[in-house]
């Protein structure tokens, strides 16, 4: 039976509420406004703008370190200082190398670990504020809307569906059933963060893949509440080495913010050869260190999230645009993965795109030969320079730290080039050693709940919430392959590396076969990214669900 669903037609279809999408729907609401005021031909509106968050309000899903370097900003709403959420202005940064029971503080921060200048920021509540200046622009934005099937004509994106809500676990429809929206649009931008449903299924389909595969890091984050005195709002530290090994990508952050919170939290590439290395236990045992610790004791854990974010950089970015599409942000790979930073390279790109859709709807012209300005803008503009002094930043550690630090020393000199350009790197999920069989654990990492917490209870912090009768939105596509495969191959990496205890390994007939805890998941994407068959596919759930990182 074919669903009756409403149609709706913009000129705009922004997919996500984050840095990207909201950058992009407010400076082409401001070129609409200047075009219209101008006299300009075609009369244009900026109610034609349509902005899908997935997050129960803005911001929610919203999750980073965070320190922003304000240019990008700057060019978006040049007196933001005025009236953003800035938790302080950096006031020191220092960089450290942990062993197990010490802290060895460089003598030089490296340059790019220097803050001087960036802001310790709220992503969340910095996304609700330009959220409110969007609205207020005129630009429609739904939150709790999911873009959940992208339309094609040919070769060309025409729009989406928003996914159906009150359908049941059975996929039968409840009381409450309403069908999806049928979205038209002349132009869809997928700003949709790191590893986007709709990004993932146009560049397949369409064939937009970058030179090097995507790879992404985990961060997993705390915020906690701290006795007075402890660390200096605007204070910056990161750290390298211990709890990881050094085959291994990643660090650590400790950020004073206003109030006595402190931004606590770890990334790691997902490119680990361990498949049974679990990111959240590592994360747990990083407070422990003393470094961490004396700052920590005594105070209350407030918030917990995790979220993966692009590292690939450069040669991973995809072709980002396609008849009727644009692709910008995390989802079109420009984090700077060397200064952990993509906030400002994702409005930047939201705005380049804003300045190609004004265009293409001026000329009335979607095709992809005239969204191809969009690409040759970010060619033009600082991001290039930026992403390409660090285009083999995070393959250079392909082979470990002290082999990294190495190539970033000679790609510093040679600005990016290194000893090899480009250099090529897999995808993480084909990084594993295979383990042969070993049996679930019997018992899982509990913490001492003051310090140190198990998933469940940092999940209860992340304020997650799914509507529970629904069907699931992370589709296996062959469980044998699990129950067979995987657990005689790596051990079912699964119940590892998710951060919010999704996948659990229960026994049955005999053996053992997972079971998927959905309503726990805060949409970090890492199962779809990480599992070595790729036969996990994230979908977007019933708009609204998910965790609420507010403040974060
Ligand atoms: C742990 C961590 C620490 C970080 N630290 C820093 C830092 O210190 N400084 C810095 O500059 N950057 C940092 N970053 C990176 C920064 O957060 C991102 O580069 C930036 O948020 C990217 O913005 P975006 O708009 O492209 O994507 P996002 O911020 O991910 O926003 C995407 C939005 O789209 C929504 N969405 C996704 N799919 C759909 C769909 N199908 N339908 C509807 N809505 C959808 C999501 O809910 C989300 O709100 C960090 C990232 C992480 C994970």
């Amino acid at each position: 039976m074919t669903l009756e669903r409403e149609r709706l037609d913009a000129d705009v279809l922004i997919v996500g509420a984050g840095p990207a999408g909201l950058a992009c729907a407010l400076h082409l609401a401001k070129l609409i406004e200047r075009h219209n005021q101008a006299g300009g031909q075609p009369p244009l509106s900026a109610e034609n703008i349509y902005v899908l968050e997935k997050g129960r309000e803005i911001g929610a899903h919203q999750l980073s370190g965070a320190i922003m370097d304000p240019r990008a900003l700057t060019e978006l709403v040049p007196d933001w200082e005025k009236t953003a959420p800035i938790e302080s202005a950096v006031t020191g940064d220092a960089a450290y190398v942990l062993t197990s029971s010490r802290a060895w503080k460089l003598p030089i921060t490296p340059p790019p670990l220097r803050n001087h200048g960036n802001y310790v920021v709220s992503v969340s509540k910095l996304v609700k504020w330009l959220g409110g200046l969007v609205e207020k622009a005129g630009v429609n934005l739904f939150t709790q809307f999911a873009g959940a099937r992208l339309i094609y004509e040919g070769d060309a994106v025409a729009g989406l569906f928003t996914e159906d809500k009150g359908v049941n676990k059975d996929g039968q429809h409840k009381d409450n059933f309403t069908p999806g929206y049928e979205l038209r649009a002349k132009v869809t931008v997928l700003a949709e963060g790191p590893r986007g449903s709709l990004t993932k299924d146009v560049v397949q389909r369409l064939k937009l893949d970058g030179l090097n595969p995507q790879v992404y890091g985990i961060g997993i984050k705390e915020l906690w509440e701290v006795p007075a005195g402890r660390i200096e709002a605007g204070y910056v530290a990161h750290t390298l080495g211990w709890p990881l090994d050094s085959s291994m990508y990643g660090g650590g952050w400790l950020y004073g913010l206003g109030n006595n919170r402190v931004s606590v939290g770890m990334v790691v590439s997902l490119d680990y050869h361990d498949p049974r290395f679990d990111p959240h236990q590592a994360f747990q045992k990083y407070k422990t260190h003393p470094f961490i610790r004396h700052i920590l004791e005594g105070g209350k854990l407030v918030r917990y999230g995790a979220k993966t974010l692009p590292y690939g950089g450069w040669y991973s970015m995809p072709r980002p645009y396609a008849g009727g599409a644009l692709i910008i942000g995390d989802s079109a790979s420009l984090l700077n993965s060397q200064r952990l930073k993509g906030i400002h390279t994702a409005i930047k790109s939201g705005m380049l795109a804003a300045e190609t859709v004004f265009e293409s709807l001026k000329a009335g012209d979607a095709s992809a030969a005239a969204l191809s300005a969009y690409p040759k803008k970010i060619e033009q503009s600082w991001i290039r320079k930026e992403l390409r002094a660090v285009r083999n930043f995070h393959q250079g550690f392909h082979n470990g730290l002290y082999a990294g630090l190495f190539h970033a020393g000679i790609q510093l000199v040679t600005g990016g080039r290194g000893l090899i350009d480009p250099m090529r790197a897999r995808a993480g999920h084909e990084e594993y050693g295979k383990i042969g069989r070993v049996e679930p654990p019997q018992e899982r990492f509990k913490g001492d709940g003051a310090l140190t917490f198990d998933r469940l209870t940092d999940v209860y912090h992340s304020g997650t919430r799914h509507e529970e009768d629904q069907p699931s939105h992370l589709l296996v596509t062959d469980l044998n392959i699990c129950i067979e495969r995987c657990s005689n191959e790596y051990g079912n990496p699964c119940q590892f590396f998710c951060p919010a205890a999704v996948y659990e390994m229960v026994k049955a007939d005999g053996g053992w076969k997972p079971k998927i805890n959905a309503s726990n998941c805060v949409h970090c994407k890492t199962c779809d990214i990480a599992d070595p068959y790729q036969i996990i596919e994230w979908v977007p759930p019933e708009g609204g669900g998910g965790p609420n990182y507010e403040g974060m």
